[in-house]
């Protein structure tokens, strides 16, 4: 069967990228349906996109690559095509947009816009093996049992990272792309939940509150979760990506607050109240008697030095905890690292050593913050490729 672009992957970006790059364009997935990540997104909801999307809100060894996709397929854009599908949605919080119904509306979206422009979609189907003639890409597919062999002029890596096997994911743009002699990012898990070594946090699980949570590379001000195994919420998963294995991360428990002056001015109102009731209307009860079993809270407000409030006060707006890990691959939102933007085209993703080598989504070395920035990236990249191969074969 000869066809002019082979997309390896249904997911978010490949489904988009198909729906660009105009006829002759077959995606084939191993997974029994399409989009399976999207499906469970947001909660069943997908957060489809932020309406803070710029090109700082994504982690990579070249932060420049992603600005030309993300210019030229905007958040706008995508908001516009829901619209056109009649899909209502809503902001839930710092720009985060949901479905208002199911996520599985953006999966059907987005097979009617694959099947307006003539995509074909093989479920259920592996990569057995794949040449390169030096102008041809050569797949032999096993299509539910039943062997096909496919030559197309352009073939798109859209397989993802490696985050959730348990869903499908594999590392198969990243051997396809090393055999083609691209460099790879070593993948690490993000957006992944911190653990402990000795389950301290397990009398405060479901325990949550906001703070300020920072590595040297980065902070974010959103909820964490205390959990039985250590520590997760939104304010976790987005510094995740920027923690490094024996990194300490310091958690500010009262942001945007100052813990010194409230006690202060406690200690003036209320001298004989004792300090731990006075933190008790600070922080949650609980967590005031986790911290102390390593600070000392004990005596009534009058007994508090100016000294001693500065500490206390620094201790909870400077709270440093040493994550063992994470939870790894497993529970893993998204992948950091992978396909080295350097040996990439940030205009089309094209290969630049390998013409009609495209890779798109999250198998590239770039990486969203937590809210939606992850699928704007894979409509974006999937467009930008989609687009650029659509132009070639308009222009042969
Ligand atoms: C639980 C969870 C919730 C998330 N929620 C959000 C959210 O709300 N907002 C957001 O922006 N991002 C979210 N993300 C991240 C987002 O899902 C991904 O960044 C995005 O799906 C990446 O798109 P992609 O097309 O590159 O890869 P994927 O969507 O992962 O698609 C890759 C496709 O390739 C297929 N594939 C893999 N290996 C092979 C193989 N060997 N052969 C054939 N096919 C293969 C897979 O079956 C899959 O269909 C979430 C991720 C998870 C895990």
């Amino acid at each position: 069967m000869q066809i002019e672009t082979l997309i390896l992957g249904a997911g978010a970006a490949g489904m988009m990228c198909a729906a660009e790059a105009g006829p002759g364009t077959l995606v084939v997935d191993h997974a029994r349906n399409p989009g399976e990540k999207i499906r469970i997104s947001g909660g069943g909801r997908c957060n489809f996109t932020n309406l803070g999307v710029e090109p700082g809100c994504f982690l990579s060894e070249n932060p420049h690559f992603c600005k030309s996709a993300l210019a030229r397929y905007t958040q706008w854009d995508f908001l516009d095509l829901v619209g056109r599908h009649g899909i209502a949605w809503h902001e839930k919080t710092l720009g985060q947009l949901f479905c208002d119904g199911k996520a599985t509306q953006i999966i059907a979206m987005l097979l009617r816009e694959m099947e307006a422009a003539g995509a074909e979609l093989w479920l259920s189907t592996e990569l057995a093996e794949l040449s390169h003639d030096g102008t041809r890409f050569v797949a032999r597919l096993m299509r539910e049992g039943t062997e096909q062999v496919v030559s197309a002029s352009n073939l798109v890596l859209a397989t993802g990272g490696k985050s959730i096997p348990k869903m499908g994911a594999t590392g198969l743009a990243y051997d396809i792309a090393t055999r083609f002699g691209l460099e790879i990012v070593a993948p690490r898990p993000g957006l992944v939940p911190f653990t402990f070594p000795d389950g301290r946090f397990s009398a405060l699980s479901g325990l949550s509150l906001p703070v300020r949570a920072q590595t040297a590379r980065g902070a974010f001000e959103e909820a964490m979760l205390f959990t039985h195994r250590g520590l997760s919420g939104p304010a976790i998963l987005q510094i995740s990506s920027y923690w490094r294995e024996g990194e300490a991360i310091t958690v500010d428990l009262l942001p945007g607050s100052d813990p010194a002056a409230a006690l202060r001015t406690a200690r003036g109102e209320a001298g004989r109240r004792a300090l731990s009731t006075a933190l008790g209307q600070l922080l949650p009860p609980k967590l005031v008697a986790y911290l102390g079993e390593t600070l000392d809270l004990t005596g009534n407000l009058a007994d508090l030095s100016d000294r001693r409030i500065a500490a206390l006060a620094q201790a909870l707006s400077g709270w440093e905890l040493r994550p063992q890990g994470t939870e790894g691959w497993r529970t893993a939102e998204v992948t950091l690292g992978g396909i080295a933007t350097d040996g990439l085209s940030s205009k089309t993703m094209e290969a630049k050593s390998v013409p009609g080598l495209y890779v798109i989504g999250e198998a590239v070395d770039v990486t969203g913050w937590l809210g939606g920035y992850n699928f704007q990236w894979a409509w974006s990249s999937g467009t930008a490729c989609g687009r650029a191969i659509a132009e070639t074969h308009r222009r042969s």
